[in-house]
């Protein structure tokens, strides 16, 4: 095969679209690129497109595609011919799932939680024979999707089915963006989008720079992974809270459910996700090797998406695109970074609390990215140094208090506020004209000054200075300012050593998003499949 990278097709609109780029188009292209007739081709994939909008209004479909011609020579004539620095002969990597280890299983594995991480790592497990048990304390993805939306209704939380617990995990009620900055030298990254498209997802993820599905898709992914794993001997049990481990001689000999039942193994992948504090607090008092985190807080910002949609395809075409997405950072003149993070195009801001009189919120889109209004949070980032407090879980107290604060201000509603009422410190009422908040969950004007510790106040207010220098009107008077956006990872990282186990117990694998190992859907599901290629390499299959 032969990759042909940075091949440019100009766009073309009609009075109310970009025009869809014809396979003829791109095969015309190739031939052109490769100095061949394009009767030659016998094949085109493609392998990345994204957008390029920097000679605005001129804006640009870019390809990398995977060219068959009708025979291997041909190919490499083209290449030499071609002196292309674009050009060069290349050959898929496909993922390789070890083979399987020699030592006999005391006991099916068990994997507690079933976001990303414990998805992934039981759906690898089950295809490969060791007939994982899955344990998550939340509800099926139906029965679950029913409370919370009953949560954004009336305010009526279920402590154990919300935005953060049940099955898919947090990111269930999410925007779905499923693009990551981890390294893929393995390919654990294209086999969690070839898993996705297998489960239902649209092929466009596997070549789209920023891919996406959205939460209406990703909950029927989610629940044709679940009964891939149960199709392949493994068992999902929900409302299946993990309450205590059973450890004998610094060795795992069984897990405790709901507080009463035992299931025994001598191996447990611990994929709990970043809200799991109850969790967290039994490991930390049974000695399980853990330490506070780094993460980000900060507050969501809203937009009409025709804004964002103008400053990145320009005022000509931006209205015929499909909703534009944005990344900003900036570093402070105190030296603290502050970005854009989960950026949510066409979206909602979601009330994703998981705890009574604590109130948290983050992004959600459906696939069509249809809501009139862009919101991302912008968050500073905080470190230990700024938990009151020491102590492995002190992250934890850190977001509870800023929760806490959120709740009261909005009085159990979201919390929101213009802009620039917020730079004069003065309170909010709703305005007719201007950015109306898009939110699941009910909102409340009020005045958010004082939410976040002010050494990160201080620095929200001079980014969002700087970004209304890159996206004029993002600081404008009638920007909507949500608040408390304080689960963005883990404030916790639950140690691990080169085998994946804990320290303090042999046959945990701490794993994910909450044990501190992953940021995000993809990487989540990355890390369960490393911890399943672990544990597969040093077991034989169970049945
Ligand atoms: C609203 C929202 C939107 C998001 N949008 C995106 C996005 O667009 N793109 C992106 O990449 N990331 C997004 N994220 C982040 C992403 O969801 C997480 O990074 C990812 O889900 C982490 O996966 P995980 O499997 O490690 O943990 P989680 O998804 O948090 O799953 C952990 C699971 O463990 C279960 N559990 C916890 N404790 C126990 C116990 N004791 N017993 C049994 N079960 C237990 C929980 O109920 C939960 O289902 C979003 C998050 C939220 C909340």
């Amino acid at each position: 095969m032969i990759a042909v990278n940075q091949l440019k097709i100009e766009m073309r609109f009609d009075d109310k679209k970009a025009a869809a780029v014809e396979e003829a188009a791109l095969r015309k292209k190739t031939a052109k690129v490769l100095g061949i007739p394009d009767a030659q081709i016998r094949e085109i994939m493609i392998l990345k497109h994204s957008i390029d909008a920097r000679k605005k209004p001129r804006l640009f479909h870019v390809y990398t595609l995977g060219v068959c011609l009708k025979g291997k020579l041909q190919e490499e004539q083209a290449v030499k011919r071609s002196r292309n620095a674009n050009v060069a002969l290349f050959t898929p990597k496909p993922y390789i799932f070890p083979e399987s280890g020699s030592e006999a299983l005391a006991g099916r594995p068990v994997i507690i939680g079933t976001g990303p991480a414990g998805l992934f790592c039981g759906y690898m497990l089950a295809r490969h024979g060791y007939c994982p048990i899955l344990l998550e304390r939340g509800d099926d993805v139906e029965t679950r999707t029913k409370a919370v939306e009953a949560f954004w209704k009336d305010g009526k939380l279920n402590l154990d089915s919300n935005v953060q617990f049940g099955e898919g995990g947090a990111g269930t009620f999410s925007d779905g963006k499923l693009n990551t900055l981890v390294k893929d030298k393995d390919g654990r990254n294209r086999e969690v989008l070839r898993i996705f498209v297998e489960c239902g997802a649209p092929s466009e993820i596997l070549y789209e720079s920023r891919p996406h599905i959205g939460t209406d898709i990703l909950r029927t992914v989610v629940a044709n992974m679940r009964d891939f794993i149960l199709e392949h001997d493994g068992s999902v049990r929900f409302g299946a809270k993990v309450t205590g481990l059973e450890i004998s001689d610094g060795a795992l000999t069984g897990v405790q459910v709901n507080d009463t039942d035992v299931i025994k193994t001598q191996n447990v992948v611990l994929a709990i996700g970043h809200s799991a504090r109850d969790t967290f607090a039994y490991l930390h008092k049974i000695g399980v090797s853990m330490e506070a985190k780094s993460f980000a807080v900060g507050m969501r910002v809203e937009h009409s998406q025709r804004l964002i949609n103008e400053s990145m395809y320009g005022a000509e075409h931006g209205a015929k695109l499909p909703a534009a997405p944005y990344k900003l950072t900036a570093q402070t003149s105190a030296g603290r970074g502050v970005y854009s993070f989960c950026m949510c195009p066409g979206g909602y801001v979601v009330n994703a609390s998981s705890e009574e009189g604590r109130l948290a919120i983050n992004g959600m889109s459906y696939s069509d990215r249809g809501s009139k209004n862009a919101n991302s949070a912008i968050i500073v980032q905080v470190s230990p140094d700024d938990y009151e407090g020491s102590g492995a879980l002190s992250g934890v107290e850190f977001q509870r208090r800023l929760e806490e604060r959120a709740y009261v201000l909005g009085n159990g509603k979201i919390p929101v506020q213009y802009f620039g009422d917020y730079v004069k410190n003065e309170p909010s009422v709703e305005r007719e004209e201007g950015v109306k908040p898009c939110t699941k969950g009910e909102y409340m004007f009020t005045n958010l000054r004082g939410l976040l510790p002010s050494s990160c106040e201080t620095a929200f207010l001079e980014a969002m200075e700087q970004f209304d220098r890159v996206i004029c009107g993002y600081a404008g008077s009638d920007t909507v300012l949500a608040g408390i956006e304080s689960r963005t990872s883990s404030p916790v990282r639950i140690h691990r050593g080169a085998d994946l186990q804990s320290p303090s117990v042999r046959g945990l694998y701490p794993c994910g998003e909450g044990a501190g190992y992953a940021g995000g859907i993809t990487s989540a599901a990355m890390d369960g499949i490393l911890v399943a290629e672990k544990i597969a390499s040093q077991y034989r299959v169970f049945r």
